[in-house]
């Protein structure tokens, strides 16, 4: 457990983003005296209307439940439930993955009222919550660090766009058009979101944006998209030598627990954040609960990643074709993704024996010991000359600019 504080201390807090204000709801509930500083002007600020999937596939408690469990109103936020994706195989053939339980809920990031990063700021102020924006803290001075990403171990980025198109998520294993990764489409209520993810860095992340929405333009013509605007981000994936260093918790995304193979890192960053808050409490030890709740799942998928690493749309389309028998088999889609991401004696030895040499180790300015997924070079194969289809839609998304709609991400970022 950190050096026990008095209870009249205020906590301070860096990050107003998922973690930071899970950890903050738990410490302000418990009557404690709660300061959060972000350097950005507001919770979700990071992000710009991007949809996002929390997923309920590496734990058999639904992760909604485990909120409330925790205290947290999942309602104040909104959630749209999906039993049903349709699997993009990397010879285009789409089919649909499914399960009779909630797979996964899209929630939308950013400043409007009804997003997650909104919905978590108003049960902090609540709670009684003290936020400061445009704050900057040293985390020497903090007890939870829950400041996001500081390097790149990977990108996302998309199109959001007005259509006509119902609710739908499509997942799409692509090597050429997300290197390494995967792209998708979530449609929400009359906006869609187009995103690719590179796991390779390249020139030009516009090129693979361009030639994924030409892809959807053409195999869902009734998506009928007008573009509103462009946004992404950078993951950063590190595993640490420890998670409490001299008193301060490294919690989401700061402490680098996230999904290394796919970026599904929501809900370990809100599950890191409570645990962080249960350690002030004296409830728990931080360091012991993130090694044994949540460190098998990111080692699993250091391994996951490493194994993605080493192929391409040949080895994709055999995982597509493999999760419909399986599903088929169970008449459940999700059991297959579930073993995939949870800890086995496979993973286990593929982690110890190769997946982990593959990071790189970091001595951060305050003092950790980390080691870092690095972002690695583009392949060969990454170099191809685009359509014309996907020139036409970098040149509508430069009208589309000038005529005022907004890119929130460069790559420079
Ligand atoms: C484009 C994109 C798509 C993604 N899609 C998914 C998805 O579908 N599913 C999923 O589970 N995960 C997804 N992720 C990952 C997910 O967004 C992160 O895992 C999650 O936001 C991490 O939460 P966090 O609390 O660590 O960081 P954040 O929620 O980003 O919060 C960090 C906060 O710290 C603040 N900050 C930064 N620097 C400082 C500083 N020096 N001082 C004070 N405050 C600071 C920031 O302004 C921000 O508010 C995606 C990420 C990106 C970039």
């Amino acid at each position: 457990m950190s050096p026990p504080m008095s209870e009249d201390e205020p906590i301070q807090v860096m990050g107003a983003g998922l973690s930071g204000l899970a950890a903050a709801i738990i410490l302000a509930k418990a009557g404690r005296e709660v300061h959060v500083h972000d350097i950005r002007e507001d919770s979700g600020a990071r992000f710009d209307g991007d949809f996002q999937g929390i997923e309920n596939w590496t734990s058999d408690v639904d992760f909604l439940d485990e909120m409330r469990e925790w205290g947290i109103d999942p309602d104040e936020f909104k959630t749209t439930s999906f039993h049903q994706v349709n699997v993009i195989h990397p010879d285009d053939v789409i089919t649909k993955a499914w399960s009779p339980t909630v797979a996964f809920r899209v929630i939308e990031r950013g400043t409007a009222h009804h997003t997650i990063d909104q919905g978590l700021k108003r049960q902090a102020v609540a709670a009684g919550v003290n936020l400061h924006y445009k704050s900057r803290v040293n985390p020497e001075d903090c007890q939870i660090v829950a400041a996001g990403p500081k390097d790149t171990s990977a990108l996302a980025y998309g199109e959001i766009f007005e259509t006509s198109h119902p609710d739908h998520v499509a997942f799409h294993f692509n090597d050429k058009l997300a290197p390494g990764a995967y792209a998708y489409l979530i449609v929400i209520d009359g906006i869609g979101l187009i995103c690719t993810c590179l796991w390779r860095k390249q020139k030009k992340s516009t090129r693979y944006l361009n030639e994924t929405i030409a892809w959807y333009d053409k195999h869902y013509p009734e998506l009928d998209r007008k573009p509103i605007k462009r946004v992404g981000g950078k993951g950063d994936f590190t595993i640490n030598r420890n998670y409490t260093v001299e008193g301060r918790h490294y919690v989401g995304e700061a402490g680098g627990l996230q999904d290394f193979m796919w970026g599904f890192g929501m809900r370990c960053a809100i599950t890191s954040g409570v645990l962080a808050a249960k350690d002030i409490l004296g409830e728990c030890n931080y360091e012991t609960e993130v090694r044994k709740r949540l460190l098998p799942t990111v080692k699993t998928s250091v391994s996951n990643r490493w194994l993605m690493n080493r192929v391409g749309d040949r080895a994709f389309k055999k995982i597509a074709t493999s999760w419909m028998k399986d599903q088929k088999k169970r008449q459940d889609g999700l059991p297959f993704i579930g073993r995939i991401f949870r800890p086995d004696l496979f993973r286990n030895i593929v982690y110890h024996l190769a997946a982990k040499w593959m990071l790189k180790r970091v001595d951060v300015d305050d003092g950790r010991i980390i080691h870092r997924l690095p972002y690695r070079k583009a392949l060969k194969r990454d170099v191809w000359e685009p359509s014309e289809e996907a020139i036409a839609i970098g040149e509508e998304w430069k009208r589309s600019r000038k005529g005022g709609n907004s890119e929130s991400f460069s790559e420079e970022e």
